[in-house]
């Protein structure tokens, strides 16, 4: 009812949610920096949701920064391309974040030659139909920049039988430490600019949102004058809260819509985009080049030299923080934000077009939370009035711990809980409800996949 009324009063935001510390001082402030290349950049074919590239260079293959490396393996694939120019020393195994070994590329970039990007044919919203714009970030390579790692164009794709009216460009980021949409929304308004059109052409849509948390308000000023007297684009300025950076959150605050249970943004008419995902499209398509590096933060209490970073995908983390310093008791590094990010399973493996933020920790901060002891739920409902989704945390705490994973799915929407960890912030008993979730989603797939299995023998 709260958030009916500030609704009312003009005040656009969502139900529920939390106000972490956002702890984005000590970046926030710093211009984005080209990072150097490392020895060895170890380029995984997988980087994000979906089937990975297939190669398309051999070991021993002299590469060009930009060039293509890696080509679709269908509609859910994208293109990998070199961060460097240089040889391909083998092809072999590399951990993923999960501590899985893929397969990727070990590319040592020469130190002696240059290391600029060839351009191709450009590619420009006012000639390209829907289809070639869709091929076109297909084959440059985008995803879903701002961590959900999912193919730009797939995502652009407008079902048969479904429309879209308006797009919101997504530059809340709500997750603490994170600040590189920001900076790219301060150093690169003109890209935001210049890639809106093809997202336009490209789905149809005939509006366009974007939407900014209120603690950037220099990022909505770069924004608003950046705008071209011909777009239907406003900008959005929302109050900070996590997490207002969520689709569902952002489609109801923006246009009070609201998805549907299990459903998608488009199922209401709209496409979310990341506003760093909508700047690479605005770079790289009128230059015909493909991703090779990205923005992100390097940051958190362990690290010295923190800042905004544009680093080749492929440099080791290993790499990334001998170059920043860092405190002798770091204990954990984060990918990500500490929100939804996952802790690095090992310091070789690779940043990736996914990776928003590499945030460091020391035993200061990690012991506390290692020392804190995990009590019984006292029904105390504090989750429930966190969650954004109105899930009942509490309850699938319980059903977690029984093991009663089928009952979280079929009667407490578990399928619906994106990670988003409020539940968790808020706990007075310091109960790991997310990390239960993902642990009572992973069995449940796991269990389905074996009846599907088995129902087909
Ligand atoms: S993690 Fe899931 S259950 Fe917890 S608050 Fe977020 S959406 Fe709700
Ligand atoms: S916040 Fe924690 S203690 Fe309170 S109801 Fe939820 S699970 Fe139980």
């Amino acid at each position: 009812m709260f958030d009916a009324v500030k609704h009312l009063f003009g005040v656009k935001t969502f139900a529920h949610g939390i106000h972490p510390p956002d702890s984005k001082n000590d970046t926030k402030e710093l211009a984005i920096h080209q990072f150097p290349f490392a020895e060895l950049l170890i380029v995984p074919f997988s980087q994000h949701i979906g089937k990975p590239a297939i190669p398309i260079v051999g070991e021993g293959a002299e590469v060009t920064r930009g060039q293509m490396i890696a080509k679709p393996d269908g509609f859910m694939s994208v293109a990998i391309h070199a961060p460097a120019t240089g040889v391909i020393r083998s092809i072999s195994l590399t951990p993923a974040i999960n501590g899985k070994m893929t397969p990727g590329f070990f590319l040592e970039p020469y130190t002696a030659s240059t290391q600029e990007v060839m351009e191709g044919p450009p590619v420009m919203p006012d000639t390209a139909s829907s289809e070639e714009i869709l091929s076109a970030i297909q084959n440059a390579g985008v995803v879903g920049l701002g961590g959900a790692g999912f193919p730009t164009h797939a995502k652009l794709k407008v079902p048969e039988g479904k429309s879209v009216d308006a797009l919101i460009i997504n530059g809340a980021e709500c997750e603490p430490y994170l600040t590189t949409d920001h900076r790219v929304m301060l150093e690169h308004a003109e890209d935001v600019m210049k890639g809106i059109p093809y997202l336009l052409r490209a789905t149809g849509a005939k509006t366009v949102v974007i939407a900014v948390e209120s603690n950037k308000p220099d990022a909505a000023a770069a924004l608003r004058k950046a705008l071209p007297a011909d777009l239907p684009i406003t900008v959005e300025v929302l109050p900070v809260k996590y997490p207002q950076g969520a689709e569902k959150m952002l489609v109801s605050a923006l246009l009070g819509r609201e998805i549907p249970s299990g459903g998608l943004p488009l199922d209401v008419g709209v496409i979310c985009t990341n506003v760093g995902t909508t700047a690479e499209i605005g770079h790289l398509l009128p230059r015909g080049m493909g991703l090779y590096e990205r923005v992100i933060t390097v940051g958190g209490p362990a690290v010295k030299k923190k800042g905004n970073y544009r680093i080749p995908i492929g440099t080791p983390l290993r790499y990334i923080l001998d170059t920043v310093g860092t405190e002798d008791d770091i204990t954990t590094v984060v990918m990500g934000g500490p929100m939804m990010g996952a802790a690095a399973s090992s310091l070789d493996i690779s940043i990736t077009k996914g990776s928003t933020g590499v945030i460091a920790f020391t035993h200061r901060e990690t012991g506390r939370v290692n020392e804190i002891h995990e009590y019984p739920c006292i029904k105390c409902g504090a989750c429930v009035d966190a969650c954004p989704i109105f899930l009942n945390p509490s309850q699938l705490g319980i059903l977690a711990s029984k093991e009663q994973y089928e009952t979280m799915v079929d009667e407490f929407h578990l399928r619906d809980c994106f990670e988003c960890g409020c539940c968790t912030f808020v706990c007075p008993s310091h109960i790991p409800l997310v990390q239960k979730f993902r642990v009572a989603k992973a069995a449940s797939r796991k269990a389905q996949a074996k009846a599907a299995a088995e129902a087909a023998k």
